[in-house]
């Protein structure tokens, strides 16, 4: 039956998208509904990093660290475009961490998961190395650089969800679940859609809440059942300045109060600085910066860089909400940053709950997940284990072939600008060409919308992206929300309205 699903996922973030994937590549029926945009919840508000997690071994969480860090060196293979190496500096602070401390730390982190390509941490002269260059004079000599890597959070998510649905699996966005009837063998699930109100209903087999944030209120408001599962709402804030140094690297600054922090060098001309970790109680859609977030982000950035970060420096601000399992853990910063997944049956049709997860381990998470929901669809479990070795959209080349990619581009449209073609070939890796396809000069690309984005990318993004709106365009498909004028994002809304966006 057209409407009848063997799995309704019911979130777009990444951990939905990922299970979404998964499901279709095992040759499963799969729904995806999201209420807003995909990656409109905590998925774009990251620190966009694909990391083992240094500080959660001071928590002993060595399985989430190895699961991460064995993770790094897949992910950046399978989508080598938005997802790359970065070095880490970490410079050693008098009366914190003691340096024998941090060396063990990181002599744990280079071996535990399996790093074969990644370079290994090594000890660096802050008086000497130009990372020191941008710290506060004569108060850091000694540091250590490790490896990690760094992700365009929110594409990640639109690129399984562009997988899945290549796969077969039907993804609608904008589109609500607002109840569930449970049946012995099904789920009927109501979905509104949210610009027309409309409502229609599809049934599957098993659901999938993968809410993040939203997991409990889908539990308690949308299905009405009653959980002993506790979901803790930690938030976190990121500023965006002027970019603060030259070098490509990253810092990893410990604070006074136990935590860290990142300062990471951000769409070539800003840096990204952050997080915080303050217990939150207000709907996830409601998150802001406070004011006290962005003065502690400020001032902890002023206690190691020379030049004092102040708020007339930030070009951008963001907030989130990490959806983390309670286990009633001490701080914010000390709740488990490990998923769980709980599968509640009742004799019933069955029901899947993600709790917690990091973008790190998105694919893992849906791995395991899959496997628990192996009984219901054993076909399935013969392909296991694909989404490691299958390239996500506009990936499929070698790990380090941006640059070759771009000769390629540039060869075929040689009046593409340089650093055009470097922004898409980081957006869309092989998929610019779908961009570009057709066109033989600039003006072929149809309207500039400023910044280099045009019409035939905007094009691109309403029929395979599931775009919408220009904050979709300027935030979350691409960061050029960035560099856009207020002006120049009005007409670019103006123009989305003239025309109808797709529906899959
Ligand atoms: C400040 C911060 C920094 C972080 N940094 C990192 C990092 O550097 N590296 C890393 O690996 N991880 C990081 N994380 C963790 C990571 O971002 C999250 O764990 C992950 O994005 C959670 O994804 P999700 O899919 O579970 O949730 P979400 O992305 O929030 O997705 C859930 C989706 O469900 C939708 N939804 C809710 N209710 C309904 C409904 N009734 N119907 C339809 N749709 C619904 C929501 O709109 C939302 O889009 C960070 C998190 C935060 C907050």
């Amino acid at each position: 039956m057209e409407n009848t699903y063997d799995l309704a996922v019911i979130g777009g973030g990444i951990n939905g998208c990922g299970i979404a994937r998964d499901a279709a590549g095992r040759g499963l029926k799969v729904f995806l509904c999201e209420q807003d945009d995909l990656a409109s919840g905590t998925s774009s508000a990251a620190t966009k990093l694909i990391h083992g997690g240094l500080r959660y071994l001071e928590h002993y969480e060595f399985r989430l660290v190895r699961e991460a860090l064995m993770e790094r060196e897949v992910l950046w293979g399978i989508a080598p475009h938005i997802i790359w190496p970065l070095r880490f500096v970490l410079p050693y602070h008098k009366g914190l961490r003691p340096a024998w401390i941090l060396r063990l730390g990181l002599f744990i982190y280079d071996h535990l998961g399996g790093r074969k390509l990644l370079p290994p941490t090594k000890t660096l002269d802050l008086t000497r190395d130009e990372a020191g260059q941008p710290l506060k004079p004569g108060a850091f000599s000694k540091g250590f650089e490790y490896s990690d890597c760094w992700v365009d959070d929110s594409r990640l998510v639109v690129l399984n969800a562009r997988d899945a649905a290549d796969r077969g699996a039907t993804i609608l966005t904008r589109t609500k679940a607002v109840s569930a009837e449970r049946g012995a063998d099904s789920w009927s699930l109501v979905l509104a859609d949210q610009d027309t109100g409309e409502r229609r209903t599809i049934r599957a087999k098993v659901l999938v809440n993968a809410a993040g944030p939203w997991v409990g209120q889908v539990l308690n408001s949308t299905l009405r059942l009653n959980t002993k599962e506790k979901i803790r709402l930690v938030q976190g804030s990121h500023i965006v300045v002027k970019k603060l140094y030259d070098h490509s690297r990253c810092y990893i600054f410990q604070n006074a109060d136990g935590r860290i922090f990142f300062a990471v060098p951000y769409e070539q001309d800003f840096t990204l600085i952050g997080t915080t970790d303050l217990d939150y109680e207000g709907d996830p859609e409601d998150v802001k910066a406070s004011p006290e977030e962005i003065d502690y982000i400020c001032r902890s950035a002023s206690g190691y860089f020379a030049k004092p970060v102040t708020e007339v420096d930030i070009v951008w601000v963001y907030s989130g909400v990490r959806p983390l399992y309670d286990k009633g853990d001490g701080s914010a910063q000390e709740a488990t940053r490990d998923y769980v997944l709980s599968l509640n049956t009742e004799g019933k049709a069955p029901l899947l709950s993600v709790f917690g997860g990091k973008l790190t381990t998105y694919r893992r998470l849906a791995e395991s997940a899959l496997e628990m929901l192996q009984p219901y669809f054993p076909a399935s479990k013969a392909k296991a284990g694909w989404t490691g070795r299958a390239a996500l959209p506009g990936g499929g080349f070698p790990r380090e072939g941006t640059t070759a990619l771009a000769t390629e581009i540039a060869a075929s449209w040689p009046f593409l600008e340089p650093e055009y073609i470097s922004r898409l070939v980081r957006q869309y890796g092989t998929k610019a060409k779908d961009i570009l396809k057709g066109s033989s000069s600039q003006a072929a690309l149809g309207r500039d919308f400023g910044a280099t984005l045009t019409e035939a990318e905007v094009t691109y993004l309403t029929s395979a992206e599931w775009a919408r709106t220009a904050e979709d365009i300027v935030w979350r498909r691409t960061k050029l929300g960035l560099r856009l004028t207020t002006d120049q994002t009005d007409n670019l809304a103006d123009y989305l309205s003239k025309i109808s966006g797709p529906k899959e």
